[in-house]
């Protein structure tokens, strides 16, 4: 079991063997033969290092690599990269390396007062010396909704192909949560900017952490109620309604909760299509 910690309950007591998520200033991760390291030191010369927690009693660390001298056998690879080469909770475990870091890099100085940082001894978290300004890691919520509705066929889903994908690939609908606003009310708002429809019964679905670079998604599933698709040109090229057997390039399960969203609906809509339903 994982148990977040950011100091060793007792640097005392015997080192035991650390596993080591190593990253370079552009957030790829040092595999060392195609694995992440395991090892009492950093395989590398890394700085920085902090503790991510202990896994069953053994030190998970996140370190910056230092230099570039690396040794025959590592390779960097992009968390992209990544998904699917190590198991998938080291995966994880990597976002939450990467997310740490890229903490570290972005608050060495008060944003308040200017003064340099320090860590804290006991929490996550950066203190400031002269106005006392705490800074925690970065968390920046996103919901992400698949919209149903009974078509004349059948099921159908609300799926976009969104400007920042790089080619013709359709997803659910997503977008950052404002400040004062709830998260039911941030997916009834963010369908209506960006495709004109109207929704209700928007009910939880699961969440995700999404290193890239600390964004945490938050998953719902939403009934259509009213209106015609009218996209919003900036973030949309084209959005419609697919029945299960003919769904545009879309994520299916894998690395992201869209997938995981689709995957569920199409599940469902399978079922509905044997039962009759
Ligand atoms: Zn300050």
């Amino acid at each position: 079991m994982f148990v977040p910690c950011v100091t060793l309950p007792d640097p005392e007591a015997p080192a035991i063997e650390g596993q080591w998520f190593v990253f370079d200033r552009r957030q790829n991760l040092l595999l060392i033969d195609g694995a992440v390291p395991v090892g009492l030191e950093s395989p590398v010369a890394a700085s920085n290092p902090h503790l991510l927690g202990l896994d069953d009693g053994r030190p998970v660390w996140a370190a910056s690599l230092d230099g570039r001298d690396l040794p025959d056998e590592a390779t960097m690879v992009s968390l992209r990269e990544a998904f699917g080469a190590i198991p998938d909770g080291e995966w994880v475990m990597a976002g939450r390396g990467a997310q740490v870091l890229a903490w570290d890099r972005d608050h060495q100085f008060c944003g308040r007062c200017g003064e340099t940082t320090e860590n804290h001894a006991t929490d996550r978290a950066k203190t400031c010396p002269k106005c006392r300004l705490m800074s925690f890691p970065r968390l920046s919520p996103a919901v992400i909704m698949l919209v149903e509705r009974d078509g004349e066929d059948g099921p159908e889903v609300l799926l976009a192909w969104g400007r920042q994908f790089p080619g013709r690939f359709f997803s659910a609908l997503a977008g950052f949560v404002e400040p004062g606003e709830s998260l039911e009310e941030c997916v009834v708002r963010e369908v209506r900017e960006e495709t004109g429809i109207e929704v209700d019964q928007v009910t939880y679905f699961g969440s995700q952490p999404w290193p890239f670079p600390h964004s945490m998604m938050i998953g719902f599933t939403a009934r259509y109620v009213s209106g015609e698709i009218v996209i919003q040109e900036e973030e949309i090229v084209e959005a419609g309604w697919y029945p299960h057997d003919a769904l545009p390039p879309v994520p299916r399960g894998g690395m992201s909760i869209a997938g995981w969203l689709i995957e569920d609906w199409l599940r469902r809509a399978a079922l509905a299509d044997t039962t009759g339903a």
